[in-house]
């Protein structure tokens, strides 16, 4: 299986009473144990799932390498249909959590919420994202990894556009659930002119209400003429078939592996669309759950650290630039360097 890239360890837990089907990576543990969030998706079969999980896992090391972060990297899979949970099923998966003994750390991911962590937290004591009081770190990382983009497509927008405020830059938005509804929000106080596509249309309704968006449809919304194109949904949405068709300057959103093949990131740079490398500009929600599972840390501390990530992103950007490379190669390899892999090929 292509996706595998030397994985420390796979382990798949099935859970007879309450139905759990669940599959945790563990691809690196060299910076810390294993951390990353815990995604319910309706998988058509084993093998998507597995490939999911060995994908989004080694993206945790690379994230959590790039944002400074004392953890490895890790992620875990429940093959369900998220409107089908039970409490009970997020226990028996918080006791497979638990049965690494810290091997690994879970949190939110996409179809998991802070309600369900709660119900993890009952079997095991690893995992983040719980509820928490006002001004102490953690809680839902969504609106953190929000902050985290903006400021990273602000940093986007000075390096290609010139520019140093977001008034009339116009920015296209896939996705308005968790991540994207709050990176509406935060877009449009500056001025900037949103288009919004999600296949819930109560999502869209509500962007375009709140914060003055455009609704565009699901199938268009990547190849709108903005300046922006912000990936919130999904990932594998820049293929060799979507890519000739972006009229967009930037690419920076929070969907994980947006690039279909590591190699796509050349089309990109070719038509002159600077892209920022998802695991960059999408590391605020890891930054807050780390310092909460840490303990003892402000939510102030946390927002410091975010604002940290359009300087690195600076830097990938210029280095990009001064080497004539992508900026997702010249992240893959200071990735790779902080977890002293140099040499290692990519996989795409
Ligand atoms: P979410 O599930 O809350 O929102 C995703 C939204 O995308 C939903 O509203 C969904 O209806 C919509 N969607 C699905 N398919 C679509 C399509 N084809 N076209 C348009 N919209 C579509 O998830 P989220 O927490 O907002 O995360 C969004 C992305 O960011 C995911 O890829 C996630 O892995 C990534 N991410 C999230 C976080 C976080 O802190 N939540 C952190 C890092 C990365």
């Amino acid at each position: 299986m292509r996706e595998f890239d030397g994985h420390e360890l796979v382990v798949f837990g099935h859970d007879v009473p309450t139905g759990l089907r669940a599959i945790i990576a563990i691809h690196s543990t060299v910076l810390g144990p294993a951390a990353g969030g815990c995604r319910m998706w309706p998988y058509a079969g084993t093998a998507e799932a597995v490939a999911d999980v060995l994908r989004l896992s080694r993206g945790m090391s690379y994230k959590n390498a790039m944002a400074g972060l004392e953890f490895g990297g890790g992620k875990a899979v429940i093959l369900a249909d998220p409107r089908k949970k039970t409490p009970e099923l997020l226990e028996a998966f918080g006791r497979f959590v638990d049965s690494l003994a810290g091997r690994y750390v879970t949190a939110e991911d996409v179809g998991t919420t802070t309600a369900d962590m709660t119900n993890v937290a009952r079997a095991t004591r690893f995992v983040a994202g719980l509820g928490r009081a006002p001004g102490e770190a953690g809680g839902d990382p969504g609106p953190k990894t929000a902050l985290g983009v903006f400021l990273g497509i602000k940093a986007a927008v000075k390096f290609r556009l010139g520019r140093a405020d977001l008034g009339g830059v116009t920015v296209a938005l896939q996705g308005a659930g968790g991540v994207g509804y709050h990176l509406a929000g935060l877009l449009a106080a500056e001025g900037a002119q949103l288009r919004v596509a999600d296949v819930r249309p109560a999502a869209v309704q509500r962007v375009c209400d709140e914060f003055r968006a455009r609704a565009v449809p699901v199938e268009q919304v990547l190849f709108e003429d903005v300046d922006v194109l912000s990936p919130c949904a999904l990932g594998a949405v820049l293929t060799a078939h979507s890519m000739p068709r972006l009229r967009a300057r930037i690419v920076a959103g929070a969907a994980n592996n947006q690039l279909a093949q590591g190699q796509d990131g050349g089309g990109l740079a070719a038509a002159g669309i600077l892209y920022a490398p998802d695991y960059v500009i999408n590391a605020g929600g890891i930054i807050s759950v780390s310092r909460e599972y840490r303990g003892g840390a402000t939510e102030a501390q946390v927002i410091a650290d975010i604002q940290a990530i359009p300087v690195r992103l600076t830097e990938i950007f210029e280095r990009a630039r001064r080497e004539n490379r992508t900026t997702n190669a010249v992240a893959d390899q200071m990735a790779r360097e902080r977890l002293g892999q140099p040499g290692r090929a990519l996989v795409a």
